[in-house]
């Protein structure tokens, strides 16, 4: 607030302040000068002591201001209060100069000629007038100055009187107050001066604030344009580098004839990548296509599936995938598959489908041409099967007649004492006997081959089964001196199956039991088991036949499933043969439902397990293989 009035009454005066104290050399020098010219002048019209008197009084103040001088400069910056302290301390060493040359030059101009009179009261005016330009920055301390220097003089003219002396008063007022006038409007000036120079100084500042705001603002600008030019540079390569992706996708769409489509459900719109587009061998972007309008593309025979297919993808929110036909402009036709990924919103509603299109009409063809082979080698293979069906029927009949009458025949030589005869008719016995073996095995596999096997199923007792079985093969195995050892539990119980070919398996293996063992041992065993409850606790029923003869080679163990298929050993004309019976037994087993496997040592025997459900409940149809399988 002081300080605030201070500058209300004295503007700027620090600074005014501080630019009088500048000009102390000169000053100083100047009035050092100016006392000595004036002592030398004056040096025989007064006496020295005088002179030197005041030339001492004049250089002690200019000392002082030197000092004070010096002081100023030391003390550095100071505000407008302390700037009133400088100045009163400049007045008061001001005005003491302004005393000792007016009171001085009075002492002189007293004393000395007319000539030395004007000479000094021309030095009074000269340093009246050039104390102006330094002093009058501050108008008072020129004020101070100058009326001490000029005031005595003119009182002095006025109180010598007449012409000359009134004359040298009234130009010394005069000049006195132009001087004051002058100083005053100086101070104006400088003020002025000063007040600009300070505005200018806070206009330089804002400026310079401006510039600096600016130049920020400028490099930010810079830094954001850089940044903007990076990110646009990232941009373009990114985008080239989806280009050249989106080039080689085309590519490996069109490579693979795979078109991929997008199909926007809320608005009904598709977009179709350029592959789907040549597979459709429209532009299937252009608006005129939507749901409707593709559906119509597909074959009017295929169109409903396709339709309801996608439907119900549509309403349960899940992927799907279809084959098709499809009609392209030209009149053709070609094979799509088609699959499809559906996006839902969070209530389950499909909102996008995006889907690939893979043009299948060469696997389409290609396949189809396959079924049409696969249905003729069907057809042809049932006819074979019809007509080995018939055959066997046809050949039984004659055969039948032939072993019977061989018998009768055998019987009646032997009765007439022919018995010569006798081992040429049982030849032919045994010899249809074999042929027999050989076509009801032939009519068997003829009837799995061609899917008309049957199966009646019933509970069977196994314990009655079982010595069914063992009864008949007993003789067998007893002709090569082999011992039947039965391995079945007290109480087998029962289990449904179609019994004649559980028969017909059991004794299949015990009879190639016999036939391949010599003096030997042969196991026929049953047990029963569960599967693990974790995979349903099903329960089966494991039947095998054990022998010690003579084995199968490890690798002929998977083959003597395989029909006509017969083993190095197995092929020996003693041992006779079809080669059929165990591929009628895993057929049969696997029928109903179980499996056959064989475990067997060269040389040490083979044994082989049947493993069959307790229950068959569904005998599936018969594989239809060749006769080579
Ligand atoms: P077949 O006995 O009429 O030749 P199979 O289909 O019953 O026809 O048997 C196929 C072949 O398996 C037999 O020829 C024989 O080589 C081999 N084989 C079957 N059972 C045995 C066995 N217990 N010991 C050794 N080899 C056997």
């Amino acid at each position: 607030m002081a300080s605030a009035d201070m500058h209300d009454r004295e503007p700027y005066l620090a600074g005014r302040v501080r630019l009088i104290y500048s000009d102390a050399p000169a000053t100083v020098a100047i009035n050092l000068l100016n006392a000595a010219v004036l002592s030398f002048v004056m040096r025989g019209e007064l006496p020295s002591p005088i002179l030197l008197g005041w030339f001492t009084f004049i250089a002690s103040v200019m000392m002082l201001r030197i000092a004070l001088y010096a002081w100023h400069r030391r003390a550095g910056g100071y505000d407008e209060i302390e700037a009133r302290a400088w100045l009163l301390r400049l007045a008061v060493l001001t005005t003491l100069t302004g005393i000792g040359w007016g009171v001085g030059c009075l002492v002189v101009m007293s004393e000395a000629p007319p000539l030395h009179k004007v000479f000094t009261a021309f030095v009074l005016g000269g340093m009246a007038a050039g104390g102006l330009p330094s002093l009058a920055r501050v108008f008072v301390t020129y004020l101070l100055f100058v009326i001490p220097v000029l005031g005595p003089a003119v009182l002095y003219f006025a109180w010598q009187g007449g012409e000359i002396g009134w004359s040298m008063a009234v130009m010394g007022t005069v000049l006195l107050a132009f001087l004051l006038m002058t100083g005053k409007r100086q101070e104006r000036v400088v003020l002025e001066a000063v007040r600009l120079a300070g505005e200018n100084r806070g206009l330089v500042a804002n400026l310079i604030e401006e510039t600096e705001k600016a130049l920020e603002a400028k490099g930010r600008a810079e830094d954001l344009n850089e940044d903007l030019r990076n990110e646009i540079a990232d941009r373009e390569r990114v985008e080239e580098r989806l280009r050249d992706r989106e080039k080689a996708l085309a590519n490996a769409q069109r490579i693979a004839r795979l078109g991929s489509w997008e199909w926007d459900i809320v608005n009904d719109r598709i977009v179709s990548s350029e592959e789907n587009n040549r597979l459709f061998g429209r532009d299937m972007n252009a608006t005129a296509y939507d749901y409707d309008t593709i559906l119509n593309i597909v074959h009017a025979e295929d169109r409903e599936r396709v339709d309801a297919v996608i439907r119900d993808a549509i309403a349960q929110c899940k992927p799907y995938s279809c084959d098709y036909r499809i009609i392209l402009p030209d009149g053709s036709e070609k094979v799509i598959f088609e699959q499809a990924d559906i996006a839902c919103d969070s209530a389950g509603r499909a909102n996008c489908i995006t889907g690939t299109n893979l043009d299948i009409t060469e696997r389409y063809e290609v396949e189809q041409e396959l079924l049409a082979a696969k249905f003729q080698a069907e057809e042809a293979n049932a006819a074979k099967s019809q007509f080995l069906a018939n055959m066997s029927h046809e050949l039984r009949t004659p055969l039948n007649a032939v072993i019977g009458y061989s018998e009768i025949l055998k019987e009646d030589v032997e009765e007439r004492g022919q018995s010569d005869l006798a081992p040429d008719l049982e030849r032919i016995n045994i010899a249809g006997r074999h042929l027999l073996q050989l076509i009801n095995e032939v009519l068997d596999l003829s009837r799995v081959e061609a899917g008309r096997t049957e199966f009646h199923l019933e509970e069977i007792d196994l314990t009655v089964l079982i010595s069914e079985v063992a009864a008949t093969v007993r003789p067998l195995v007893e002709v090569n001196g082999n011992r039947l050892i039965l391995d079945i539990p007290t109480k087998p119980g029962r289990m449904r199956a179609d019994a004649t070919k559980l028969k017909q398996i059991l004794f299949n293996l015990l009879a190639n039991a016999a036939k391949f063992t010599d003096e030997g041992e042969i196991h026929f065993g049953m047990s029963r088991f569960h599967d693990d409850a974790r995979t349903g606790g099903k329960e089966w029923i494991r039947f095998y036949v054990a022998d010690s003869g003579i084995g199968i080679a490890r690798d002929s163990l998977e083959s003597v499933f395989v029909a006509f298929e017969r083993t190095e050993t197995g092929r020996d004309s003693k041992y006779g043969g079809t080669g059929l019976g165990l591929a009628i037994c895993r057929h049969y087993s696997e029928m109903m439902g179980g499996a056959i496997s064989v475990d067997s040592k060269p040389g040490e025997g083979s044994r082989f397990t049947v493993r069959l459900p307790v229950q068959a409940v569904d005998c599936r149809p018969a594989r239809v293989a060749g006769a080579g399988e």
